[in-house]
């Protein structure tokens, strides 16, 4: 088990979209367990492949940060099944540290996907754990939150990474 690095705003990997998982092999176990350690290390909610430079259609998610191991959910080539409702709440992103902004959400989605061993399971989430499931499967699409933030917001965050970057500050 190792934890990994995780990517930053600006990185080629964030703006990939994540291709499909076919085979379920071992190591698909392996780097699930360093994905689920390196997003309780951070910490967050969440964790999508691409974050740490693998573009595979790989999430984990626990809205508990390891506080509950039942509510740890770990999915391969999710899709978004169903969506209702409107919820607005601050987020973030560890690839964007630093930054968070409102963003409109679902307030409730069910999700489809695959287990580690490649089961097809299906998912509800309410709250905070719809916005988790929005939030990765948009990391999975190649999409970043800062591009669902309003015009003036977005701007203003990109040019404070710009500067950082400059900086040598990110
Ligand atoms: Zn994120």
């Amino acid at each position: 088990m190792a934890l990994r690095t995780i990517v930053k705003f600006g990185a080629v990997e964030l703006d990939t979209r994540c291709t499909e998982i076919e085979d379920f092999t071992p190591d698909l176990e392996e780097l699930t367990r360093d994905m689920v350690q390196t997003m309780y290390a951070a910490p967050g909610v969440g964790l999508a492949a691409n974050q740490i430079g693998l573009t595979t259609r790989l999430m984990v998610i626990d809205i508990t940060v390891g506080e509950d191991p039942k509510q740890l959910i770990i999915i391969a080539n999710p899709v978004m099944l169903e969506m209702e409702g409107d919820q607005r709440e601050e987020e973030g992103c560890l690839s964007v540290p630093g930054h968070a902004g409102v963003v409109q959400r679902p307030a409730w989605v069910k999700v489809r996907g695959q287990d580690i061993k490649g089961k097809e399971v299906t998912m509800e989430g309410t709250g905070l754990l719809a916005r988790a499931f929005c939030h990765e499967i948009d990391h999975l699409d190649g999409k970043l939150f800062v591009e669902r933030l309003g015009v003036l917001k977005r701007d203003l965050i990109k040019r404070k990474i710009r500067k950082q970057i400059r900086q040598g500050d990110w």
